[in-house]
């Protein structure tokens, strides 16, 4: 059978995780086709992957809607919304699967599928909570989910259960984990400390896009209560969290750390930036559906300190590959840092630990494997 022709739905422009995500997937589909709903980075990144990118005339800026929006601010936008439909039934009809990447995509994929009839595979790069969503999307989701997909493609156990506890049907479920590939040689650390005009001495690194969740002010707390430790924070608030990105750069100014943390903005070299800390910080404060940056930590050979919240514990192992302290705890994180610091004799061993996992567990050609199967059967319509 020849492969089967897929739309990959993304409504955002932007690149965050889950972007950095499916720019991997459709690695075996080149010649297929993606429709996002507004233009950015993303539409030629896909591009240089091979795929026909088409970009919404309805949908810029839309991203700007935060996901917990309540319905009454939605509606305005309603008529956005139909067009975006249309656009997509037109476009699904000459595809074979419809896959996709964000739950806004997938709303509307959705839609549109239960008119074109085609398959539709949604992959829920996101943790459904009452943290991130109100009770009435989460109820949307849920049921046009359990009736429109053929699939579900999650990155943890911990999103899977999340979505069943919601009502999710157990059989639509797939964990896959993100995939990540082995990095390439890095530049020497002091290279890349010289280059960045960092001080002498101890430094961690936080690598996520600006927002609240991800609690880039714990460790900004943290270092108050860890002297001569500095840090560099990568990432840029892409949703709509420029206030919390103020209140950082607030913070840095109130517990006088000007001189030992320094903002680098959205950056694509991270796995070379990490290989000059001394410890990767992964921060969140919320259950995390995955975490690429603790597999891109474990594969630099860099000890991570993780909140044990969501799908940390299972990647770390419950503390095996990496050190998790509790979510928002700042006197726990400020310890685990100044621990790590001292270079603990075990820690060698962990780090040998964790790339093995690492490799052994999150490779990208395991994920594109299962998704491409996925794809496959869902086109056929047989059950996946
Ligand atoms: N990242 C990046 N540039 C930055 C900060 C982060 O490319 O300046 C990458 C980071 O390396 C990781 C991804 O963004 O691959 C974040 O993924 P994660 O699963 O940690 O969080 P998400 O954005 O999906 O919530």
């Amino acid at each position: 059978m020849s492969k089967p022709r897929v739309m990959f739905v993304c409504h955002t422009g932007s690149i965050s995780g889950a972007e950095l995500v499916l720019l991997d997937i459709v690695q075996p589909w080149a010649g297929q086709s993606a429709f996002l709903f507004e233009d950015g980075p993303l539409a030629p990144a896909l591009a240089s992957k091979g795929l026909k990118v088409t970009v919404s005339r309805w949908g810029q800026g839309l991203t700007q809607v935060r996901r917990d929006s309540s319905v009454l601010k939605v509606i305005p936008l309603a008529g956005r919304l139909c067009a975006i439909v249309v656009e997509l039934i037109s476009a699904a009809r000459r595809h074979d699967v419809v896959y996709a990447n964000s739950q806004k995509a997938f709303v509307l994929s959705a839609i549109a599928v239960t008119f074109a009839r085609r398959p539709l595979i949604w992959h829920l790069h996101d943790i459904i909570t009452s943290v991130h969503f109100g009770a009435m999307q989460r109820r949307v989701q849920v049921a046009l989910a359990n009736f429109c997909t053929s699939k579900v493609v999650v990155p943890s156990q911990a999103a899977a259960d999340a979505f069943i506890a919601e009502g999710g049907k157990a059989n639509l479920v797939a964990v896959v984990p993100n995939g990540l590939d082995v990095l390439p040689e890095a530049s020497s650390p002091a290279q890349i400390r010289q280059e960045l005009k960092l001080p002498e001495g101890p430094l961690v690194g936080v690598f996520s896009r600006l927002a609240a969740w991800k609690g880039q002010h714990v460790v900004l707390q943290a270092l108050a209560k860890a002297p001569g430790v500095s840090c560099i924070i990568a990432g840029d608030a892409l949703f709509g969290e420029q206030a919390y990105a103020a209140k950082l750069r607030q913070m840095v100014d109130d517990l006088h750390l000007g001189d030992r943390v320094q903002f680098l903005g959205q950056r694509s070299d991270v796995p070379r930036l990490m290989s000059a800390v001394d410890a990767v910080i992964h921060p969140s404060i919320d259950p995390e559906p995955f975490g690429r940056t603790l597999v891109e930590a474990m594969l630099a050979g860099v000890p991570v300190i993780a909140t044990d919240a969501g799908a940390a514990s299972d990647i770390l192992e419950a503390g095996k590959a990496g050190t998790l302290v509790p979510p928002g705890d700042a006197d726990a994180l400020a310890e685990a840092i100044n621990k790590i610091m001292s270079r603990p004799p075990a820690l060698a061993a962990q780090l040998d630990y964790a790339d093995a996992r690492a490799r052994s567990h999150y490779g990208v050609a395991q994920m594109l494997q299962t998704v491409s199967g996925l794809i496959d059967r869902a086109a056929t319509g047989v059950p996946v």
